[in-house]
């Protein structure tokens, strides 16, 4: 590698000759204009930049990063701005890249269920786009409105769709991407079968902006659910969650869609924080589980399938009572109470964020030992265990003891974080499900991923950007 690149390199004489690549509109270095870029909704990064481009097509990202490799000046790509390690950030005053004026759907194909778009387009318009066509396109987030396809997969997003469709990764057939020295790789193929040597679009899924900029896609499409049921279900315990999930998959298979999990805390912060939430039950309960099915015909399968697993269940004493959903918009309720989880974390005070995933069967055990772990470390503190059970995944988020500053409660963070990680890691499970590795997560990869997959990943991110220019700092 050559000398590491350096913002200050980024002069005003390249500066203009980067604003003539966009257009005087689009090359941003007034402060007011660049905040939105440079500001997270959870308040926990504030970025520098020194200057904000949006190229309204990937020619004119291959101009900007065969500019910025031959200066060797570092460049952040940003796609919706809605991630949650730092990863979209520029630390240092970089270039920020923003891809959100790529947003051309360039092909829907509904007989081959696939689609071509722009990784600017935001996870709802892409939505939007298959159902156009009569097609399905699963991804979904809690910010789907906002977030983009570029930011997507660049984290290998997953949601809560993962169960039955795979994480984004799964639903990606072919990538076009910008390399460190402006090349373009055109790998835009819509085939299912390709065996034609290494994998090279698995090798941008996930990793960050790290090693080029996705600029299109080619998505997976599926045929239209035109029927589903939802049930709020209360639990004993979660071990119950466990026998229930394992009964509903028998029950429903392909056609169970989802099933998120959360304690009464949880479901206490949204009640008391969130307008218009509504508890659908009479009685207080330990653990609430949201269960959808799906079918792609209206002919009452999915509340039949639905209805069937949950008599076993209470029959079995999994569930102490259940509320089917008897409207969309009682479903949508459902959904509203889940989704708006995150907001309802943020006027309890602090919060420490953990995105981790174990084998199903493990997560009643890990939940425990975490639990225990943290209130060794930081007694009082609130563990709000919740997520997406059929993932294995958990966000173990922990709310600050009632009363105590914030600021005492974040100074653990790196304590709980790396007792959390190492319970974990103890059961065989990874330290980011689904919100990446960016620059929160950086120096627990390296902690607890061998001394052999870390040089792998370096050597592969040396061969893509000899120069180190592409989101430096994020990753490895
Ligand atoms: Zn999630």
């Amino acid at each position: 590698m050559s000398d590491p690149p350096s913002p200050t390199s980024l002069t005003p004489a390249l500066i203009e000759r980067l604003r003539a690549i966009v257009g005087p509109a689009h090359a941003l270095t007034d402060p007011d204009q660049q905040l939105p870029y440079l500001r997270e909704w959870r308040d926990m990064y504030e970025g520098r930049a020194g200057v904000v481009l949006r190229p309204g097509s990937a020619e004119e990202v291959s101009k900007i990063l065969a500019l910025a490799h031959a200066h060797a000046i570092p460049v952040v790509p940003q796609a919706g701005n809605t991630g949650l390690v730092g990863g979209q950030m520029p630390m240092n005053g970089e270039i920020l890249l923003s891809v959100g004026r790529l947003k051309r759907v360039r092909n829907v194909d509904a007989i081959g269920y696939t689609m071509t778009v722009e990784s600017g387009l935001t996870l709802a318009e892409a939505q939007a786009a298959a159902e156009a066509a009569n097609r399905f396109f699963p991804l979904s987030l809690p910010s789907e409105g906002t977030c983009q396809i570029g930011g997507n997969l660049g984290t290998n997003a997953g949601g809560v769709g993962v169960l039955a469709y795979g994480n984004a990764r799964q639903l990606v057939l072919g990538l076009e991407v910008v390399l460190a020295d402006g090349r373009i790789w055109n790998g835009l193929n819509a085939l299912k079968k390709d065996n034609t040597g290494y994998d090279l679009k698995d090798l941008f899924i996930g990793s960050e902006g790290t090693l080029g900029i996705i600029t299109a896609a080619v998505l997976k499409l599926f045929p239209r659910p035109v029927e589903k049921a939802t049930a709020l279900l209360a639990l004993p315990d979660i071990g119950a969650a466990l026998s229930l999930f394992s009964l509903a998959q028998e029950t429903a298979g392909t056609s169970l869609t989802a099933f998120e999990f959360m304690p009464r805390i949880v479901l206490d912060f949204v009640l008391k924080h969130v307008p218009n939430a509504r508890d659908p039950f009479s009685a207080r309960h330990p653990w609430y589980v949201l269960i959808e099915t799906s079918a792609l015909k209206a002919d009452g399968s999915a509340e039949g399938l639905l209805t069937g697993a949950l008599e076993t269940a209470t029959e079995q004493g999994l569930i102490l009572d259940a509320v089917l959903a008897g409207s969309l918009t009682q479903a949508r309720d459902f959904w509203r109470l889940r989704e708006s989880i995150s907001e309802a974390q943020k006027p309890e005070g602090g919060n420490i964020k953990n995105d981790v995933s174990v084998p199903i069967s493990k997560i009643p055990a890990f939940i425990a030992e975490a639990n225990a772990a943290v209130e060794r470390i930081c007694p009082g503190a609130r563990p709000l265990p919740l997520g997406h059970f059929g993932d294995g995944n958990v966000h173990y988020n922990i709310a600050q003891p009632v009363g105590m500053a914030k600021e005492a409660f974040l100074a653990h963070w790196d304590t709980i974080v790396r007792a959390v990680h190492d319970i974990v890691v103890a059961y065989g499970g990874s330290i980011s499900a689904e919100h990446g590795i960016g620059f929160m997560k950086r120096a627990e990869l390296a902690r607890v991923k061998g001394e052999v997959q870390m040089d792998l990943m370096r050597r592969i991110k040396a061969a893509l950007d000899p120069k180190g220019i592409l989101n430096p700092g994020k990753v490895v």
